[in-house]
């Protein structure tokens, strides 16, 4: 049967493949094989600064399995994770999402999402470092996405990683806000950049006054902080001018733009409208 994953795409699951999926083994060996058989690839998704402006994208990785299709990632990550996997493949990701940033225009951004074991490994920080200037990224051009549960130890090495990586100029996004515990406390001892507002809460936008009362809040509470905000998962035209109108800072959605896969991608930078772009490429020329 056709089942939609709730990300807006499409995914087709039969008994066989869930038959796979319960293979824990199988799917671990193959997604080892994943990388050296270059199954995995990633989709771009923009991120729009209202009206119009295109500020970058945020890499999303697929795996093309070979047997069973395209197998989205809140099936595979987790297992990646729990299999150790994941320190490899985020480092991949990083590379790749990089490299890709490196083709379009230097005004454009990429957003990395990271993993709990990436970000706790220790060698989060060198690894970035490495990765950037290899492929020649200037630092405020990358942006790396975390989720609170990567920070539930508030220790004195996660608050170093994410200060180390903030004076090298990366930025840090707080993903998924609202749907773990949303401590406060994050946001006053984290030197976080960006606040992304899950897609929960922009979903029932027109019609839940809870939903408008908490997203205006956190918009509030976000600016007064010095903090900017985006919101995922934007669907709809009135969503996006009701955010607009509240003076969210940047928009993520299917209305603004499907993740792409990199061809797709730089076609979509060369039709968006460039006026922004241009005139901040000119600037950074000028300076
Ligand atoms: P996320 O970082 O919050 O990414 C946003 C998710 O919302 C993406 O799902 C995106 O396709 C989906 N989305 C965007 N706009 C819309 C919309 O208008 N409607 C709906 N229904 N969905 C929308 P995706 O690509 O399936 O990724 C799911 C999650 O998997 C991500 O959530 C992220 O937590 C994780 N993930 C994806 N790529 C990576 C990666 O490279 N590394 C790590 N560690 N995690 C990743
Ligand atoms: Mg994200
Ligand atoms: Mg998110
Ligand atoms: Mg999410």
């Amino acid at each position: 049967a056709a089942k939609r994953d709730g990300r807006g795409c499409v995914r087709i699951f039969n008994r066989s493949m869930l038959l796979l999926l319960e293979q824990r083994e199988n799917l671990r060996r193959s997604l080892r094989m994943a990388l050296e058989r270059n199954e995995l690839y990633l989709e771009y998704q923009p991120l729009i600064r209202p009206p119009s402006s295109l500020v970058g994208f945020e890499a999303l990785l697929r795996w093309r399995h070979s047997e069973v299709g395209t197998i989205p990632p809140s099936v595979f990550i987790p297992i990646a994770e729990a299999d150790g996997l994941m320190d490899e493949i985020g480092r991949w990701v990083l590379e790749e999402a990089c490299r890709q940033a490196t083709t379009w225009p230097s005004s454009l951004t990429v957003a990395v999402n990271l993993s709990p074991a990436q970000f706790l490994s220790g060698s989060l920080t060198d690894t970035v470092a490495q990765i950037i200037d290899a492929v020649g990224l200037r630092a405020d051009r990358l942006e790396l996405e975390i989720t609170e549960n990567v920070l539930l130890e508030q220790t004195i090495d996660n608050i170093d990683t994410l200060n180390t990586l903030n004076v090298l100029g990366i930025r840090i996004s707080l993903d998924d806000f609202g749907t773990y515990y949303s401590s406060l406390s994050y946001l006053k001892n984290f030197p976080f950049d960006t606040l992304k507002i899950d897609q929960y809460f922009i979903g029932d936008l027109e019609t839940n006054r809870k939903s408008q009362t908490i997203v205006r809040s956190i918009i509030g509470l976000a600016h007064g902080l010095g903090i900017s905000v985006t919101a995922e998962g934007v669907e709809t035209p009135g969503q996006a001018q009701w955010l607009i109108k509240e003076d969210c800072d940047c928009l993520q959605g299917n209305v603004l733009g499907r993740p792409l896969g990199a061809e797709p991608t730089r076609d979509f930078i060369r039709r968006s409208p460039l006026t922004a772009v241009r005139v901040r490429e000119e600037r950074n020329r000028a300076v």
